[in-house]
């Protein structure tokens, strides 16, 4: 395994949690905006924890994508943004091109911030918009409105025809409550006027502990049955395709030389750095999730400086196990060889004759409905149908990957 070229920054501060929301997020309310706001100080706190866990890593080469995502990392000012990319700079370096992407929400930023974080090395930038509709903005429990996110998405448009920005991605949320075909148009339809080059689509899920849980256990949630949500997906990939988007991830659609180098790597089987409360990082194989509380976290790091986790370590290093490499591959567009997976885990001629079969058989019945095919020795799931009921298929996998004797089921070194 090569050593990781990508890392991921968590961000915890939102104003407040959405209702949807399980992440691990800090509510910072309105106290959060600004050097001088009394959420400053709570903000400050944490980025030198984030700079003393960055300086902790063991070093490697420079890096090729830069990933801030949250929580609302827009909530922070230019400059604390700026700390943070440097701290990387000064730990690993940052390749010249390289993709640096911050997630904004469209009511923590204008367009001087905007300006200001493209001067600190932001050059691509995915914006939480989930809705053009107001009345579903305030449901989701949403802080900023329509206009929020039609003037975001012009001062997007502006800096990426000027240069300035390399790319952007509109975050859209699906299969909402009370949404049926002609609503989830309307917003396509929307989100192309904006001119995002890049769109995420992600269906609701309904998290434990999540006001929309307690809103389903009172019955109060209409959610497209499993038909319309199928329905929902193919007027997604129909429309996007027609407008020259290549859906090249089950959520992701992008215009020819915009899709995400930064998703990339976690689809491929490369490793990358993670750093933050609630971050994971897995540079050599090992996924490694970190505590999701501030003082979990703070405690955490404490127990870094006496001796480092052994997943960070490149002596550790091990091939993405199988399953992992299966789940994620799955959800691509050009899916996974199925035979050259299993041997870049060290699988033998002898174990992959044995024991993948069971695993095919166990996809007949997807194949059978047309959810997954089997092309030039690959295996991919179907647009629409197969990427709408993606679960059933990857189901499969875990079952197979539980059944499979202890010895099988291990990970080699790469
Ligand atoms: S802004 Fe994003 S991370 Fe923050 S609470 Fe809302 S959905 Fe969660």
């Amino acid at each position: 395994m090569s050593a990781p070229r990508s890392a991921y920054v968590h961000i915890p501060f939102c104003h407040r949690r959405c209702f949807y929301c399980d992440f691990a997020v800090v509510p910072l309310g309105d106290k959060a905006r600004g050097e001088s706001a009394p959420g400053s100080a709570t903000i400050q706190a944490y980025l030198e924890q984030l700079r003393a866990e960055i300086a902790l890593s063991p070093e490697g080469p420079p890096l090729a994508t830069v990933y801030i995502g949250g929580g609302t990392p827009s909530l922070l000012t230019p400059k604390q943004i700026g700390v943070v990319l440097e701290a990387l700079r000064d730990r690993f370096g940052v390749q010249s091109g390289a993709e640096v992407t911050l997630e904004m929400d469209p009511a923590s930023f204008d367009q001087s911030d905007l300006d200001a974080l493209l001067s600190h090395g932001v050059n691509r930038v995915s914006l939480g918009g989930q809705s053009f509709d107001d009345a579903v903005l305030e449901r989701l429990g949403r802080r900023h409105r329509r206009t929020d996110l039609i003037q975001c998405c012009q001062w997007l448009d502006q800096a990426l025809q000027a240069g300035s920005l390399r790319s952007w991605s509109l975050d859209l949320i699906r299969n909402l409550p009370n949404q049926n075909l002609e609503g989830w148009r309307d917003q396509l339809e929307q989100g192309l006027m904006v001119a995002a080059p890049h769109l995420s689509i992600y269906d609701l899920a309904v998290e434990v502990g999540t006001v929309f849980a307690w809103r389903q256990a009172r019955g109060e949630l209409s959610l497209p049955d499993d038909d319309l949500a199928v329905e929902l997906m193919a007027l997604t990939s129909d429309r996007l395709s027609r407008a020259g988007f290549c859906r090249y991830e089950i959520s992701n659609y992008a215009l020819p030389g915009h899709a995400s180098r930064h998703n990339r790597v976690y689809w491929s089987g490369s490793g990358w750095w993670g750093f933050g409360m609630g971050a994971t990082s897995a540079p050599w194989g090992e996924r490694l999730a970190r505590p999701r509380t501030r003082e979990s976290y703070a405690n955490w790091l404490e127990t870094q400086l006496v001796g480092l986790d052994p997943s960070l370590r490149a002596e550790s290093a091990k091939s993405l196990p199988l399953d992992d490499r299966l789940l994620v591959g799955l959800r691509r567009r050009e899916g996974v060889d199925l035979r050259q997976q299993a041997e870049a885990c060290g699988w033998t001629d002898a174990v992959c004759d044995r024991y993948l079969p069971l695993l095919t058989a166990r996809w007949r019945s997807a194949c059978e409905r047309g959810w997954l095919i089997h092309e030039q020795g690959r295996w991919r799931l179907t647009d629409p149908e197969g990427m709408a009921l993606s679960n059933q298929v990857l189901v499969e996998v875990v079952s197979w990957w539980d059944e499979l004797p202890d010895h099988v089921a291990v990970r080699s070194s790469p």
